[in-house]
């Protein structure tokens, strides 16, 4: 073990979430140290489309040369099919010689880039150290206790980050996990070569309570991504079993998939979904998907932590600013931030439950490009979710 057992902030998870916070200080001079437990680059389960919003997140922390120059994809938008209809939910571009984008990539590639883009910024980064908990005294949060190849240690902070992803141990440790019963999916990922016409676009294959997402990632690989409900795995089968079967109830996934060969192990998590009580209190606060998490469907986990962690920084630099470790306004700053996706995001789940219902609003954005223009845009995390939710949308949306 090397360097100073405390720092100004701790951040628990080297993931998007966690190297952005961490980078985002260290560049104004705080004293950060990240814990990672595990040792980079490593896999995350992940469809790898990461959406325009996240390119323009990289553009301002000035890291989107380096993603650049790692060979990553660079998908104008995703066809939508479900058997009966499709639409395209493309990127409008701004004007001027670059076009709006989104970014494939594998997450080893670019968690990798962004952890050396925090240790460029001045963040200490010590790899394979596994948070078990945090430190409370006197109702504040003080620091963390850890395991690493000496053992188990504790470290103190002004404050600290659980940036700690899905299964977070900070909000666990803190009684912060609340439960969700509702959607109740399995996510599964791999990556294929020679997989046909994905290469512009991406592709997102929808049934009956099942998705499939095709995204290009560079490399001549192509991420394909199975969502479906829990209880439909059945008792005893396995991960790769329950794929294959579940792909062949998409006949556009599975005509995509025709030929192509599958390069890295199935990865999977279930359930996906993930909330918690609150996000930040005396001495700590989560980012990413350590702060909640619904469902990949509508492709915004990596905007929501890359963003989450500018909001973070902020409020982490004022309350260093203040002495007094309470991140006061992050709450907020993220209900501004993310509320209302989380309403759209809610309803493309409500529709994504009922077959009826999803094959409506296909056919009437297949028919209105224009309504599909903003959805698109507010799915790729560059309009803003209120349009979406306007009355006068909606109706134009959905009226017969
Ligand atoms: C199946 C699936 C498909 C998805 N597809 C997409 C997609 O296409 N586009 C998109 O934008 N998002 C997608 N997401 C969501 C996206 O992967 C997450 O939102 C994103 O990774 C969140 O980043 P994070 O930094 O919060 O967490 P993570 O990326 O999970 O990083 C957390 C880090 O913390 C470390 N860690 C965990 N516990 C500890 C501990 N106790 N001590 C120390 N370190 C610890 C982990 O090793 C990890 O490196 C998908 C998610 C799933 C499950």
């Amino acid at each position: 073990m090397s360097g100073e057992r405390r720092a100004e902030v701790l951040v628990v998870g080297g993931g998007p979430a966690g190297a952005m916070t961490a980078a985002l200080l260290a560049r104004r001079g705080r004293d950060v140290l990240v814990l990672e437990k595990a040792r980079f680059p490593r896999e995350k389960p992940c469809a790898e489309y990461l959406s325009p919003g996240v390119v323009a997140i990289l553009q301002r922390a000035g890291v989107l040369d380096a993603v650049r120059a790692a060979g990553a994809a660079w998908p104008a938008g995703m066809h939508v099919d479900n058997g009966r209809a499709s639409f395209l939910v493309a990127y409008h571009s701004p004007g001027g010689v670059e076009a709006r984008t989104a970014l494939g990539i594998p997450r080893p590639v670019f968690d990798q880039l962004l952890l050396d883009y925090a240790r460029r910024c001045g963040a200490r980064v010590w790899e394979r150290w596994r948070v078990l908990a945090a430190t409370v005294e006197r109702g504040r949060v003080v620091g963390v206790r850890a395991r690493a190849s000496d053992g188990e240690v504790e470290l103190r902070a002004e404050l600290v980050v659980g940036a700690d992803g899905i299964h977070s141990a900070v909000a666990r440790s803190l009684g912060l996990d609340l439960p969700v019963r509702w959607p109740q999916r399995l996510g599964l990922v791999a990556r294929y070569a020679g997989v046909r016409g994905i290469e512009r676009f991406g592709a997102m294959h929808v049934g009956h309570g099942l998705y499939c997402g095709l995204a290009p990632v560079g490399f001549g690989l192509v991420n394909v991504g199975l969502v479906g409900a829990l209880q439909t795995r059945r008792p005893g089968e396995s991960m790769v079993r329950y794929f294959e079967r579940r792909l062949a109830e998409l006949p556009g996934a599975a005509e995509a998939l025709r030929g192509a060969r599958r390069v890295t192990p199935l990865r999977g998590v279930g359930p996906l979904a993930r909330r918690v009580r609150r996000v930040a209190g005396p001495g700590y606060l989560l980012v990413g998907d350590a702060a909640g998490f619904l469902d990949p469907f509508t492709g915004e986990g990596v905007y929501r932590a890359l963003r989450g962690a500018e909001l973070a920084a902020c409020a982490i630099e004022r309350a260093l600013q203040r002495c007094d470790r309470l991140p006061i306004g992050y709450e907020r700053a993220r209900q501004a931030a993310f509320a209302d996706k989380e309403r759209v995001c809610l309803l493309v789940q409500l529709f994504l439950g009922s077959p009826w219902g999803f094959d409506y609003v296909v056919r009437r954005l297949s028919a209105r490009p224009h309504v599909a223009r903003l959805l698109a845009g507010v799915l790729g995390d560059y309009r803003p979710a209120r349009s979406a939710l306007r009355p006068s949308y909606l109706w134009a949306l959905l009226k017969p």
